[in-house]
Order: C-alpha cells, then sequence, then structure tokens
C-alpha cells in the first residue's frame, strides 16, 4: 500500500512504545519526521537508531505547552498509557490528554493538518456490550483511580469531533486496544511486560484478580499498520474506529503463552484484582475491515516471541552494565 508523497510529520510521544515504531514506518517511507515527547515514559533508547538520520528530528517538548511548527500531518499519540504511569501524577495525565488535544488540535487548524488521535478502549470502561462496536457509549466512573486516563481521552475525543465540526479540522481518531510488542516500558505493570519479565527472571508470575479476566492482544506491526492506512483515508473518514485483535483470551491463558515461550518454571500467583478493572474486553472491528481493509496477522505466540526476545536482550544489556 502507498501511503502518498513526502511529507512533514509530527508524532507526539514518539519516543514511547507506539510512537517509536510509528517513527520507524515513517522514516522509511521517506517522511521528514518531528519527533516530540517530553520523556516521561518514553526514552531515546527506543529511537536511538533514527537519531542520525537525515529525515528525523527529536525535539523535547510537552504537548500540555502550544507548539508553533509547520507540517502536514500530526500523530497525537503523547500520554502514558499504562495503569502504573498514568496513576502517577493523574491531574498531568489529564492535563495531557485534554491540553494536548486542544494544543495539537489549534496547530493542526492554524497550518490546515490532518490530525490523528490515538483513543482507547478504555473509552469504552467496564463495557456492558460485548464486543465493543463504536457506537456503543460506554460505562465509565468519572471519579475513579482510572478516570484521568478514561476521561481524559473522552474529552480529547469530544475536542476532535468539536474542532471538525467547528473548524472543519481533518481528524482520523481511532481507539486502539491492548497492544503488545518490542520496546515496551519494562516496569509500565501492564500484563504482557510484567509476565514475561517475571518468567525472564524466574519470578513469580502474578495474576490478578481470578485470571479469568479477558483481553484481545493485538501485536505492535499490525497496530502501527492500522494507524498509517487511517491517516491515508480520504477526508469523509474521521473515525473513531476501533482497531485491534479480535483473539480474546484470559490472563490465566496468556501466562501459559508466556510461560510455554519462555520456557519458565515460574509459579502462578494470585493478586487483587485492581478497581474499576475490566473484565472483558474485545473489540468489533468490522468498521476497521471494511473502511480500512485491515485486521491483524500476526499470532499471538509469535508475537510473544518476538517480545520476549525484545526483553531478554534488555535484561542481558543490564547485566552487562551492572557487571562492567
Ligand atoms: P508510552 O507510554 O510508551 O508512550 C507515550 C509517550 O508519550 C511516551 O514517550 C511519553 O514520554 C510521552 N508523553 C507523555 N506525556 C507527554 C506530554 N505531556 N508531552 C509530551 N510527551 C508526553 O505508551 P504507548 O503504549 O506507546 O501509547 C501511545 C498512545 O497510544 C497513548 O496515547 C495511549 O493512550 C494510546 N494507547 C495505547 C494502547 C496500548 O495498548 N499500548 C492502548 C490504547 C491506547
Ligand atoms: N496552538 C498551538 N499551535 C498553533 C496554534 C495554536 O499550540 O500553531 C494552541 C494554542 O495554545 C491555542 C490552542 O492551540 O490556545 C487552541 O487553538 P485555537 O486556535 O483553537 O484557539 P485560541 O487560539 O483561540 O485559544
Ligand atoms: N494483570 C495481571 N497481572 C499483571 C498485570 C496485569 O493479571 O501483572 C491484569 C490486569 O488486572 C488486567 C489485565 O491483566 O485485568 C490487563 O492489564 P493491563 O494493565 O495490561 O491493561 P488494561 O487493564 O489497561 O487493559
Amino acid at each position: 500500500m502507498r501511503y502518498g508523497s513526502t511529507k512533514k510529520v509530527l508524532v507526539t510521544g514518539g519516543a514511547g512504545f507506539l510512537g517509536s515504531h510509528l517513527c520507524d514506518r515513517l522514516v522509511a517511507q521517506g517522511h521528514e519526521v518531528l519527533c516530540l515527547d517530553n520523556f516521561f515514559t518514553g526514552t531515546r533508547y527506543n529511537i536511538r537508531h533514527l537519531l542520525d538520520r537525515p529525515n528525523f528530528e527529536l525535539m523535547r517538548h510537552d504537548v500540555t505547552f502550544p507548539l508553533y511548527v509547520e507540517v502536514d500531518e500530526i500523530y497525537n499519540l503523547a500520554c502514558p498509557a499504562s495503569p502504573v504511569h498514568y496513576q502517577f501524577d493523574p491531574v498531568q495525565t489529564t492535563k495531557t490528554s485534554v491540553h494536548g488535544a486542544i494544543n495539537m488540535l489549534g496547530l493542526a487548524k492554524r497550518v490546515k493538518a490532518k490530525v490523528f488521535q490515538a483513543s482507547t478502549s478504555e473509552v469504552y470502561g467496564d463495557p456492558e456490550v460485548h464486543p465493543q462496536p463504536e457506537e456503543y457509549w460506554g460505562q465509565v466512573n468519572p471519579i475513579g483511580f482510572r478516570s484521568c486516563y478514561d476521561e481524559g481521552k473522552r474529552c480529547a475525543e469530544t475536542l476532535f469531533f468539536d474542532y471538525h465540526r467547528q473548524h472543519k479540522v481533518q481528524i482520523k481518531v481511532v481507539r486502539i486496544f491492548n497492544t503488545y510488542g518490542p520496546r515496551m516500558h519494562p516496569n509500565d505493570g501492564r500484563v504482557v511486560s510484567n509476565l514475561i519479565m517475571q518468567a525472564l527472571r524466574g519470578e513469580d508470575i502474578t495474576l490478578y484478580g481470578d485470571g479469568q479476566q479477558t483481553r484481545s492482544f493485538c501485536y505492535v506491526d499490525d497496530m502501527i499498520e492500522a494507524i498509517l492506512r487511517m491517516m491515508a483515508t480520504g477526508p469523509e473518514i474521521t473515525g473513531p474506529i476501533n482497531v485491534g485483535s479480535q483473539d480474546e483470551i484470559t490472563i490465566r491463558q496468556l501466562a501459559e503463552v508466556v510461560c510455554a515461550v519462555t520456557q519458565s518454571k515460574s509459579r502462578l500467583i494470585f493478586r487483587p484484582l485492581p478497581s474499576d478493572d475490566p473484565r472483558r474486553r474485545q473489540p468489533d472491528i468490522t468498521k476497521a475491515r471494511q473502511v480500512l481493509g485491515w485486521e491483524p496477522t500476526t499470532r499471538l505466540r509469535a508475537g510473544v516471541e518476538r517480545t520476549a526476545a525484545y526483553f531478554a536482550d534488555l535484561l542481558a544489556r543490564q547485566g552487562a552494565v551492572r557487571d562492567r
């Protein structure tokens, strides 16, 4: 698939997990990429291989502050994504989603850029409808520990659609479901990174609750493909569109895959379920299939193998630094 001619592209949160993979693809396509990050959860390590590329530029900046640059497209990914990180400073999390969206939409309006928003399955909260279609409005607690993230992202969607209706800004809103892969933060507390790190270290594997809650895990390469396809759609396509895997599994089943891949002898142990932890989550991706001609192609086992290889390498490097 071709994505059009060379453009100036801004990626906010570009040094993070998804952002760095997106920068890889955009740089490879020959676009001039401006990667913006405040390095809250992102790292230079994630983009180190891009730093000397002539069409890549890194800028330290916080999206809650205005930004004046000239670009054709904006991918707004800046926002901590794991509960451990977004609950560390909840007020800053809401500011990042809301003020960040206002600034990126204001920028898009001024320079007439297309703007992509990384929204989330969390806008559905703990869903009563299963699987979740885009028309479902969700069940979200406005005052809980997850609210800074969920409500921040919901408000960002509101802003995107109001800038579209009121100011004719071209918007692309995608609701991302659980995604995993290399460059996930090893300590972000998310289930895939936690379980793989515990298995590799021979530590006990922590299952929250009874481990029977479900998620549907999408490999990062598939997700980036969906994001690029969304940006390439015509102006009539605004979203929101769900993107993610439909292979729903229990967290316990995920632990079994991780143990098999890493050949770990770790024990499974049970810990209390965090509050507002959704019981089930699976996207309805009918729209993504129709509009983007997209569906994930990476099998869970293959994705877990690549992710485990990345974390094993990271642990070996940390060991080498310690031993020096
Ligand atoms: P991540 O934490 O690896 O990336 C987020 C990046 O944003 C980091 O590099 C961080 O330093 C940066 N950032 C945070 N606050 C910022 C600010 N105020 N100004 C500038 N930069 C800031 O997480 P990720 O998994 O790559 O998520 C990327 C986006 O995708 C997020 O918006 C997230 O909400 C969304 N998303 C991710 C998933 C997933 O499963 N990975 C699911 C749904 C939605
Ligand atoms: N903004 C920005 N870069 C731009 C244009 C605007 O960061 O190139 C920010 C600025 O902080 C502004 C916000 O986006 O407050 C919203 O812009 P808009 O034009 O919608 O509103 P206003 O300027 O009236 O506040
Ligand atoms: N989880 C778990 N053990 C862990 C980390 C998470 O059982 O070490 C569970 C968590 O309670 C949730 C699921 O795995 O039910 C997915 O958690 P994650 O934080 O990765 O994503 P989210 O809850 O945002 O979908």
